[in-house]
């Protein structure tokens, strides 16, 4: 899930370089041998069979995966009940509207004034096509989808010490960095350099799918012409009538470009989980959430606050207090638990489980990451720019600049006006959500110079400060993984944990409803069994 590299040299960036060089199918490739990319192994709604004879599970957190357990369980024949710790369902899956609250750990309290129809999704934004579970569950469920543009050429890719500050069109830099490579390859082909390793029936192939895919001219060259415009775009478009006939522009030369560093941000549109068709549900990513939440209303206590989780031979005990009104402890009971609380708040919460289970718990670290809503009186990106959907990159701190997916030529949008993670996110989580606002104006402003003057309202959400997660998602390793994961997954006497955390689709949706069904499917297999 996330995006923009930082600065120096990494794996990512050995991956983004694969992506842009060779395509899409050898990244995933590449990816695949790393460890980065998983799909979805999801086989269709699932089937509990056999009757669990009236046995009860307390499920802990109402997020997409408690819900999920509830809804199945429930479905199975079991009596459920749901504790959860906000006045809401839904957990990271979020919208934010005017006239929400949000109160941060340290205190600061944020109130939305978004115009009625504005939204901005502080956590998941995007769907993938392959993440089978959760668009399963919104076809069911009866929650619209619209398409995400992850990719949308004529957005931008800024490097601020390069091309004099000017944002780029992704159009261009894709084209250029294409038809340079093509060119390289297309001449060492020529040149016979390949000899050993293509025969000369499939170099010749090779020459004549180099001048199509990177826009080479008869001679393989990539250089200023109608041929490379059709791919780069024009300096003056083709237009009607007399004067008609278009201009081609100048390509930016290969050295400005991979000094720049904006080839990097072309691996952002090659990964597995960025390729088309990506979808958000209309009306905002917590629709989701809702649509869940209305078949498990009655089951879910909400503000309570679950702060130890014992469990013996016959039964789980939890306590849990008032979120609203701390104080009064109470408790509830169930034969059996699924705990989808994150890992960083659980490992904080005492619980009988055996070590290796304790140690999974406490291994794995959460990701930082912020995300910045702004209002703005005019939708200039569209005006100005011709920028419909899609997200622009930057180098600056605040590295997304997401624009609205919908509501084209409406009067006013929001846009996500930052996505950070890693040092920048830190940074930005340590300051007042007036001071992340305020920079994310100053920065953005760099892109887009109309900022200043179209500016209405902003709310910031920094995850470190999210009271409900405490961070963005679960940060394992390979190395964590190797040493808990299976630990962490195990049912433990009557306890199974269930979660984003419990996939490897972390910070994916879809990890979290996978998680919970293979977890109820292995818990109601030992209750059948018992
Ligand atoms: C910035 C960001 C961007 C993301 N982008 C995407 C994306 O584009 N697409 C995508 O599919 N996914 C994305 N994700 C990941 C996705 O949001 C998660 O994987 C998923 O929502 C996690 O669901 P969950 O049920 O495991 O956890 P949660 O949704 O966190 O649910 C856990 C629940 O436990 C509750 N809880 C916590 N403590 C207690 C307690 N003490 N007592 C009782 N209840 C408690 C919480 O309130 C919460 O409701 C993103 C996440 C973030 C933060």
């Amino acid at each position: 899930m996330t995006e923009t590299p930082p600065p120096g040299f990494r794996r990512r960036d050995l991956l983004s370089l694969i992506g842009v060089a060779a395509g899409s199918g050898a990244m995933y490739q590449a990816m695949t041998s790393l460890g980065f990319a998983h799909s979805s192994d999801y086989g269709g709604p699932i089937k509990l069979e056999g009757d669990p004879n009236g046995a009860s599970v307390l499920v802990l957190g109402a997020g997409l995966a408690g819900m999920t357990a509830a809804i199945e369980l429930r479905q199975a024949g079991y009596r459920v009940r749901v504790l959860e710790y906000n006045s809401r369902a839904g957990g990271r899956n979020w919208s934010l509207r005017g006239g929400d609250s949000f109160i941060e750990l340290g205190g600061a309290t944020q109130t939305c004034a978004f115009d009625k129809g504005l939204y901005l999704n502080p956590g998941p934004w995007r769907i993938p096509y392959h993440h089978n579970a959760i668009l399963d569950y919104c076809k069911r469920f009866g929650v619209a989808l619209e398409p995400f543009t992850q990719l949308n050429h004529n957005a931008f890719i800024h490097a601020s010490d390069a091309f004099g500050g000017k944002p780029q069109r992704i159009r261009s830099v894709k084209a250029d960095f294409q038809g340079q490579v093509a060119e390289l390859l297309a001449k060492t082909t020529a040149k016979g350099r390949l000899d050993e390793t293509v025969t000369v029936e499939d170099q010749e192939i090779l020459l004549e799918a180099m001048r199509d895919w990177g826009a080479l001219d008869k001679d393989y060259t990539y250089g200023a012409g109608l041929v490379s415009a059709e791919s780069r775009g024009y300096a003056k478009d083709p237009g009607g009538g007399v004067g008609a006939a278009p201009t081609p522009g100048a390509p930016i030369a290969l050295s400005d470009l991979l000094r720049s560093g904006v080839w990097r941000a072309l691996g952002n549109f090659a990964g597995y989980e960025f390729q088309t068709t990506l979808m958000q549900p209309v009306g905002g990513m917590g629709m989701i959430g809702q649509a869940f939440a209305t078949r498990v209303a009655d089951i879910i206590t909400y503000n309570a606050k679950v702060t130890r989780i014992q469990q013996s031979e016959t039964a789980v005990t939890v306590a849990w207090e008032d979120a609203a009104h701390p104080g009064a402890v109470q408790t509830e009971s169930a034969d059996w638990c699924v705990c989808t609380i994150p890992l960083s708040i659980l490992s904080q919460i005492p619980i009988d489980v055996g070590p290796k289970m304790q140690a999974a718990i406490a291994a794995v670290p959460y990701a930082a990451s912020v995300k910045i809503g702004l209002q703005f009186k005019r939708r200039f990106w569209e005006e100005d720019e011709a920028i419909y959907g899609g997200i622009s990159y930057t180098d600056l701190p605040i590295q997304t600049i997401g624009y609205p997916q919908s509501g084209f030529h409406g009067e006013k949008g929001v846009l996500l006006g930052a996505y950070m993670f890693g040092p920048n996110a830190f940074e930005f989580t340590a300051m007042s959500p007036e001071e992340r606002i305020r920079r994310a104006l100053d920065y953005g402003g760099r892109i887009h110079p109309q900022y200043a003057a179209e500016f209405q309202n902003g709310i910031a959400v920094a995850w470190h400060r999210v009271p409900f997660t405490l961070g963005c998602a679960g940060d394992w390793t390979d190395e964590t993984r190797a040493a808990h994961y299976d630990d962490l997954c195990q049912i433990d006497g009557r306890v199974v944990l269930a979660g984003e955390h419990a996939s490897y689709l972390p910070a994916w949706q879809e990890g979290a409803v996978l998680s919970a069904l293979d977890a109820i499917t292995r818990l109601h297999r030992r209750v059948i069994a018992t």
